[in-house]
């Protein structure tokens, strides 16, 4: 079967663009520069890249943002009170925390610290609480990021079996029940797979969308695959590689090369969930400023 790409780089440089034109139209009436804040504990590889990526798109669209460096042995206290203060402070509209954070300090009571108006990963339970009832909130960022390079695709899901590989808060949970809602971009029947699940296979072979969030490198095989499925990868992981500068280079948790001959859509690693998941950060940030989902 000849597959058709789902590009996130395209894609989400289209709505980089869209972004910043509307950022133009609101600075050229007098309106409030989109402000975001980012805090980075420690210096992990994976984390920094990360963070970098964010300010450089936040860049790029016309926003402004701070990084607020800390080194792994800050305490959770002096985490707390930054928050507050960023909590407070009327010019920024969005802040983040990139996880993971080290293991002195507890993520939940990060998250939790975060003022839900400002909680611009969707992290917060009050948001995902929203998130579940379907009411207006910042959904998380790659689950968005995953759904609008669907709609963009006019990839149906409506009466779809979707299949969800993993559970965790940030990935599997969220996307599972955004495409089980009631909604133009859910309507889906889905099956949520994780560590515990039995013939997971089986499973996956029902699959008209296939959505991959394991955290393990090239998991899914194409024995694992319908003909004709629409697979999702949200993997990455770093592999050590002489054929690039860098010396590293990028795979999913979708062994690509033996899946792809079988599907209608994938998406590549990179250049497919990832920059999906930051531009969804930005359109956060954007409405966080404009104030449309909190007052
Ligand atoms: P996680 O480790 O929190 O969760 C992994 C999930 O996979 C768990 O729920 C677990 O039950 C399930 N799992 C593990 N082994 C399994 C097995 N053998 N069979 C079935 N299920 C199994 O991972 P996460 O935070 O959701 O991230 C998943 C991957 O996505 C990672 O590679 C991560 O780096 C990547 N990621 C990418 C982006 C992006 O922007 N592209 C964003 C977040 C995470």
């Amino acid at each position: 079967m000849s597959y058709k790409l789902l590009n996130g780089k395209e894609i989400s440089a289209q709505i980089k663009n869209e972004i910043a034109e509307e950022v133009k139209n609101i600075i050229a009436k007098g309106g409030k520069q989109p402000h975001l804040a980012a805090i980075l504990v420690g210096t992990d590889g994976a984390s920094e890249t990360y963070v970098a990526h964010k300010v450089k798109s936040c860049e790029q669209v016309g926003f402004k943002s701070s990084l607020i460096r800390y080194n792994t042995d800050v305490s959770q206290e002096t985490l707390v009170k930054k928050i507050i203060e960023i909590n407070e402070n009327t010019d920024i509209d969005g802040l983040i925390v990139q996880l993971p954070i080290p293991d002195h300090i507890s993520e939940d009571k990060i998250i939790e610290t975060i003022d839900p108006k400002k909680d611009v990963d969707g992290f917060h339970p009050v948001n995902i609480g929203k998130l579940t009832i379907g009411l207006p909130t910042y959904i998380s960022a790659t689950p968005k990021g995953i759904i609008e390079l669907l709609k963009r695709n006019n990839i149906e899901t409506s009466g779809k079996h979707c299949v969800v590989i993993g559970r965790s808060n940030i990935v599997g949970k969220p996307v599972s029940i955004l495409l089980s809602q009631k909604s133009e971009t859910g309507n889906a029947t889905v099956t949520l797979c994780h560590s515990r699940t039995i013939n997971l296979k089986e499973i996956t072979l029902q699959a008209d969308i296939l959505i991959a969030a394991i955290g393990k490198k090239e998991f899914v095989t194409a024995d694992m695959v319908k003909e004709g499925a629409v697979v999702v990868d949200v993997g990455i992981h770093r592999v050590k590689s002489d054929k690039t500068k860098s010396g590293w280079k990028l795979k999913g948790d979708v062994k690509f090369d033996e899946v792809a001959p079988k599907c209608s859509y994938i998406t590549p690693v990179p250049g497919g969930v990832g920059p999906m998941t930051i531009v969804s950060l930005l359109q956060n940030t954007l409405s966080a400023s404009k104030k449309e989902i909190y007052k």
